[in-house]
Formats: C-alpha cells, sequence, structure tokens
C-alpha cells in the first residue's frame, strides 16, 4: 500500500509520521510518499490533504498542475482524508466566518457546507474531547487550530463525530474530513480507518 501526503504546505510531516505509526500498528506493509507532481499522484492507493492554509495550498496545487487530476481522481474513488484546510479543500459549500464567501481553488466534491476561520484566529485554538466510538474508539483528546467548522452535510455524508452542534469528522464513501487535525494527536486511530478505506 502506498499513502501519499500532498505535501506543499502545512502539517504534512507530522502525517507522514502519524501514518506509518498507524500502518505499523496494523502490522501493513506499507510506504508513504510526498505528493507534489501529476505522476506522485498516480503512483498512491490513497491521499491525504493536510491542515495549513487552504488558499495556499489550493493555488499552490493549481499552479503545479496538480489540482484537476487530483479531483479526477477522488471523482474516480480514490480514498482521501483532508483534515482541517484539507476539509475545506474537499467541500462543495466552503465560506469564511468573516469575510463570507470568496473564491479559492478547491477540490470541491464533498456535500459538505465548511466555515472556514469559525472559532476565529490563531489564538482561538483549542483541544477538546470527542467521541470516536464511530470509526471504533472511545473518546479521544484532538486539537482544533484556526479551525474550520462543518455546519451541514447533505447526499451520501455520514457524521462520524460532531461536537456542539457542528460536525467534526464526516465520510462520504471514499472521502473523509475532519476539521481537528488527527496528526497530532495521540491516538492514531484516524489514520487506522482512513487506511481501512484504502483496503477495501
Ligand atoms: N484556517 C485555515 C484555512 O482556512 C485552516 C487551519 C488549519 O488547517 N489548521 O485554510
Amino acid at each position: 500500500m502506498k499513502v501519499g501526503i500532498l505535501a506543499y504546505q502545512g502539517s504534512f510531516e507530522e502525517h507522514a509520521l502519524q501514518t506509518k505509526r498507524a500502518l505499523f500498528n496494523l502490522k501493513i506493509d506499507g510506504d508513504v510518499v510526498p505528493v507534489k507532481k501529476v505522476n506522485e499522484l498516480n503512483s498512491v492507493d490513497g491521499i491525504i490533504i493536510p491542515g495549513g492554509e487552504s488558499t495556499t495550498i489550493g493555488i499552490v496545487a493549481q499552479k503545479m498542475g496538480l489540482l484537476e487530476p487530483l479531483k479526477d481522481k477522488i471523482l474516480e474513488g480514490l480514498p482521501v482524508l483532508g483534515t482541517c484546510a484539507g476539509a475545506i479543500m474537499l467541500a462543495k459549500d466552503v465560506s469564511d466566518a468573516k469575510v463570507g464567501k470568496k473564491s479559492q481553488p478547491l477540490i470541491g466534491t464533498m456535500d459538505i457546507t465548511v466555515i472556514r476561520n469559525y472559532y476565529g484566529r490563531q489564538r482561538e485554538s483549542f483541544e477538546a474531547l470527542i467521541d470516536l466510538s464511530k470509526i471504533g474508539g472511545s473518546t479521544a483528546k484532538v486539537v482544533f487550530i484556526r479551525a474550520p467548522a462543518i455546519t451541514k452535510v447533505w447526499g451520501n455524508s455520514k457524521v462520524l463525530s460532531e461536537l456542539n452542534g457542528t460536525y467534526t469528522m464526516v465520510q462520504e464513501g471514499n472521502l473523509l474530513a475532519t476539521t481537528f487535525h488527527p496528526e497530532l494527536s495521540g491516538t492514531t486511530l484516524v489514520h487506522e480507518y482512513f487506511i481501512s478505506l484504502i483496503k477495501k
């Protein structure tokens, strides 16, 4: 199994480490590789879009000619985990808590509404306990960094965890989105769950 991490900007190194830990726990012989170019995208069985700054990630992906091929691959069924900025990239409906709608390059294939910077600025980042029982875990402490919120889901999107009336983890088939940073958490469960989607 080859797991790709979109490696332009944001917490891609932390995701690579957490993915390696998850593969080790699952006793799966797998590779974790950075993805920046189309030929690298073509060799992976699943891809993680990390947290960071969604506008930056989108603009660079577009400049590298990767945005459209990535979108096509995802529509064809490539498993994708989008965390924080990555969840923003996946959403069909995106706006910013302060400035409302403004255009940015997105993948835009997931039936979710995401509001960027929902909790405010960097200093409003926080940790919270969320219930991971729907993916086979228990309560886990996770971190939200200048996080977005998923406020609406429709179609085949299923809520896997929530916090105070917003959704923190949502799945729609091969698409998995979290508004928190699972790569900065003590539990590898989200990555293990994502690997199980790749295995399917
Ligand atoms: N605030 C960032 C954005 O809107 C996301 C923050 C993150 O990924 N930690 O793109």
